[in-house]
């Protein structure tokens, strides 16, 4: 479950990513009630069998079991909170209303990973590196996104697509160490980064995908508002 909202008097409207259907807004009756039968399963990192019944603008849960339980490892430590809640935020702004399984599964692991894994941010950053490539927008790590030169390079720029050669980095690159955009390439391909991980190459390639995420995000958004006005 993504996130939930209180309506009227004792319902709670949720919003689920599932395997089969991507992103699902659906209403819970009466679960706000003592005796509700499933209501305090409607929980952030809870995985749910849910039954739907489909209605004309949501649908209604009908019955709820849980799955899988990730809370445990996530609720006593605020970075791999915040890192876990991040990644039901994004999974919400990349599913699209159709079957997504690649991403559902890929969040799921992402949660088990953060709640585990020795530093939380990297397995976030991992995620993102993902969900980026299974949406067809992640950033050239190795050969220039420009030109197509054969890495290793030297600057990042995100509007560029990640990656940049000499010759075609813009004005205004990052200068960055090689190393780090290794580390954001085994990442990308679910390798382990501990031959090249340290805590400032982390640093650095976490920095250069919040801003590579924070330019592609606002321009889709830009693009849909576009869309709504049309
Ligand atoms: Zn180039």
């Amino acid at each position: 479950m993504v996130r939930s909202y209180d309506f009227g008097e004792a319902d709670r409207i949720v919003v689920l990513l599932s395997r089969e259907e991507g992103l699902v807004r659906a209403v819970a009756k009466g679960v706000r009630r003592a005796k509700s039968r499933f209501g305090s399963r409607l929980q952030p990192f809870v995985e749910l069998d849910v039954q739907l019944y489909p209605g004309r603008n949501l649908s209604l849960i009908t019955q709820a079991d849980t799955v899988s339980y990730f809370a445990s490892g996530l609720i006593d430590d605020p970075r791999r909170f915040t890192a876990a809640c991040t990644v039901l935020e994004a999974a919400e702004s990349l599913s699209q209303a159709h079957e997504d399984p690649a991403l559902y599964d890929l969040s799921v692991k992402a949660i088990v990973q953060i709640a585990q894994d020795p530093d939380p941010i990297v397995a976030l950053d991992g995620y993102f590196l993902q969900a980026m490539e299974l949406a067809g927008w992640a950033p050239s790590l190795f050969d220039c996104a420009q030109c197509s030169a054969r890495g290793p390079h030297h600057a990042f720029h995100p509007a560029a697509g990640g990656a940049v050669c000499v010759h075609c980095r813009p004005p205004g690159s990052s200068e960055v160490d090689p190393e780090t955009l290794h580390l954001l390439w085994l990442l990308a391909h679910g390798h382990s980064p501990s031959q090249v991980l340290t805590p400032q190459r982390g640093a650095q390639g976490h920095q250069l995908l919040k801003s590579y995420l924070q330019y592609h995000l606002e321009r889709r958004l830009k693009s849909l508002q576009v869309l709504d006005e049309v």
